[in-house]
């Protein structure tokens, strides 16, 4: 489970990007976090495993208290916490096998891990898991030459490399297009009905909240203005997270 109490965060600049945030989300659970650019969404999922430092509030992860882990506990919280962000984050010159074996990056002995060195069984886990989103034949090319679409997948099967019980995606579709965006969000879908992942998305497309979500939250200003079911959000509740110009955001 991850327990969230009265989350703030403000940056150097002053800006107040979380404003007393309390939320928890129960294991199994497909949460979609949802709200204009700015919101909120993505600092509120970098706090939960510190790699953006809350101002004040707590997270707990599972029982353990992120935000005032030393730095093993903190390791240990990032390794159970699988990431995946909006530009896919690969080594595009190494090959997608090479990318997804460094999600074993953080159980590999340090001296292996300097040498590029993994253990057999971390290569077919890589396969298997290249496997699970449908391109085990890629796993020799370089990453930079797939498509958009395929690079989210190698980062799937990067995060899943982990053996995380969280994965947090951070718009991981929005640089995609809308047919490519299902191809990729199928598979978050099926490692959470099939492994019982807890998914934390950010979405700022509610269309792709409603029809893969258990759970949404929305945020505006920083401040969480819904939490609730995806087909309680009606026109008015629309309006209420989106403003009331903002349509077109529903079309896609
Ligand atoms: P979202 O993910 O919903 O687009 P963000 O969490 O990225 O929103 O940003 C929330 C607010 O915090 C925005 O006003 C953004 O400009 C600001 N912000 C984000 N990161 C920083 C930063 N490193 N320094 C200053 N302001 C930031």
């Amino acid at each position: 489970m991850i327990r969230i109490e009265n989350l703030s965060k403000q940056f150097p600049d002053g800006t107040r990007a979380l404003k007393n945030v309390s939320l928890e989300v129960r294991d199994g659970e497909f949460v979609s976090i949802i709200g204009l650019s700015g919101a909120g969404k993505s600092t509120l999922l970098r706090c939960i495993n510190r790699l953006v430092e809350p101002t004040s509030g707590r997270v707990e992860v599972d029982g353990i208290d992120v935000t005032d882990a030393p730095p093993d506990t903190l390791r240990r919280v990032r390794c159970m916490t699988g990431m995946i962000f909006q530009q896919f984050n690969l080594v595009k010159r190494a090959t997608v096998l090479t990318n997804v074996l460094t999600g074993r990056l953080g159980t590999t002995p340090p001296l292996w891990a300097l040498m590029n060195r993994f253990r057999p069984e971390d290569y077919r886990d890589a396969m298997a898991n290249l496997e699970r989103v449908g391109i085990a034949d890629k796993a020799h090319q370089k990453a930079g030459e797939l498509s958009g679409g395929q690079q989210q997948r190698v980062a799937i099967a990067r995060a899943l490399m982990q053996r995380p019980r969280y994965i947090l995606a951070d718009e991981p579709v929005a640089s995609l297009d809308p047919a490519t965006s299902h191809s990729v969000l199928r598979y978050l879908e099926e490692v959470n009905r099939q492994d019982g992942l807890t998914v934390l998305c950010n979405l700022h497309v509610l269309s792709l909240a409603r029809r893969y979500a258990t759970r949404v939250i929305a945020l505006k200003g920083g401040e969480l203005v819904f939490d609730g079911l995806p087909e309680e959000i009606d026109e008015n509740r629309f309006k209420a997270i989106y403003g009331q110009d903002a349509e077109e955001l529903e079309i896609h």
